[in-house]
């Protein structure tokens, strides 16, 4: 790759990973994430289409970007999402097209969404106990549960099951969540919760620090700590005697931000420099008046620039209003 085609930021962070939010709405009402009753979402004439959306890509692709998650809201939702999948993994430089997902509609979709190019998935999953998920998301965990082991069967590996960690609502449930992707092979990741928007902010109060919850995993599990370098920020152990991986994301414990390697386009058309920050570029217009591919190329190159050294959820937790379901988790 020759350093034309590589995206730099002003901290030398090679940006190579783009998280692409095909909608701003949700099935789910996940407690620390859309308030419930929320309705202010994106009007469908400020939803980049397909074509919009598949321009920017490959200007991405052409700069370097060579991974690419899809993601929202609830990516299911967005109509004909295959076909959008099918398209964006044609395209040159696009080497791994995934998907961020709760599960609620995935056992439909599965099938398609592999033959159209999707090759990870990573399902979003806080609680294994059927009222606990009611209450915390509004949605039904049987219905989670069907997409889940429909992606398995047709084949989706590595399946990685995300996990808010939240204290008094699911911090019993941890060991049960390791014996479940024991079983069926998944792969297991915690996050710490991140002050955004007033659902972020409120769940501070249920915050955990991971490091808390792998000593307390130790305790019942041999975890061998280093496997797994990924290309993202969650650090792993193995439960030994099992092909269980457990990956640790620590955005307020330990930060990763110096090797932040993305950038994130919500449903709009902006593209976010950072989950914590505001720092912003909106593309939508520019693509709807007519810029040519070399000065989207060139608007990306400046929004890059943007990129802040480090988000300030601990030192302003007030600072983002933004929702994550609107810059797209
Ligand atoms: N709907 C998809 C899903 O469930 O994976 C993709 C979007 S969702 C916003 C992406 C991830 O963000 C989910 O794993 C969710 O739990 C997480 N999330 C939302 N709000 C959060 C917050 N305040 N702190 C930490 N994670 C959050």
């Amino acid at each position: 790759m020759t350093a034309q085609t590589t995206l730099k930021d002003r901290f030398g962070r090679q940006i190579e990973y783009l998280r692409l939010s095909v909608t701003d709405q949700c099935d789910l009402r996940c407690s620390y994430c859309i308030p419930k009753g929320f309705k202010d979402f994106q009007q469908p004439k400020e939803w980049l289409n397909f074509d919009e959306i598949e321009r920017i890509i490959r200007a991405f692709g052409a700069l370097g970007t060579r991974r690419i998650r899809i993601t929202g809201g609830e990516p299911l939702v967005r109509h004909n999402l295959a076909e959008l999948a099918g398209r964006l993994s044609q395209l040159a430089g696009i080497e791994d097209l995934s998907l961020s997902t709760n599960a609620t509609r995935l056992a439909k979709q599965a099938a398609g969404l592999q033959d159209a190019g999707i090759s990870r998935i990573n399902v979003s999953l806080d609680t294994l106990k059927h009222d606990r998920f009611k209450t915390l998301t509004g949605g039904k965990l049987s219905k989670v549960l069907e997409g889940l082991m429909t992606a398995k069967s047709v084949g989706f590996k590595p399946i990685k099951i995300n996990t808010v960690a939240l204290k008094g609502i699911n911090d019993d449930e941890f060991e049960d969540m390791v014996e479940f992707c024991i079983e069926h092979d998944f792969t297991l990741r915690f996050i710490e919760t991140m002050p955004m928007g007033s659902t972020g902010r409120d769940a501070t109060d249920h915050y955990l620090n991971l490091q808390t919850v792998k000593a307390k995993l130790a305790k019942r599990f041999d975890l061998v700590p280093g496997v797994m370098p990924g290309g993202g920020p969650a650090r792993y152990v193995q439960v030994a005697g099992t092909d269980l991986r457990i990956g640790f994301i620590t955005p307020i414990s330990q930060h990763f931000c110096d090797t932040c390697n993305r950038v994130r386009l919500s449903v709009d058309g902006t593209l976010y420099m950072c989950l914590g920050q505001d720092e912003q570029y909106p593309l939508r217009e520019l693509l709807r008046t007519g810029c040519s591919d070399e000065e989207l190329q060139q608007h990306i190159r400046n929004a890059i620039q943007l990129k802040p050294e480090r988000h300030e959820f601990e030192s302003n937790p007030q600072k983002i209003v933004r929702f994550m379901s609107k810059t797209g988790g």
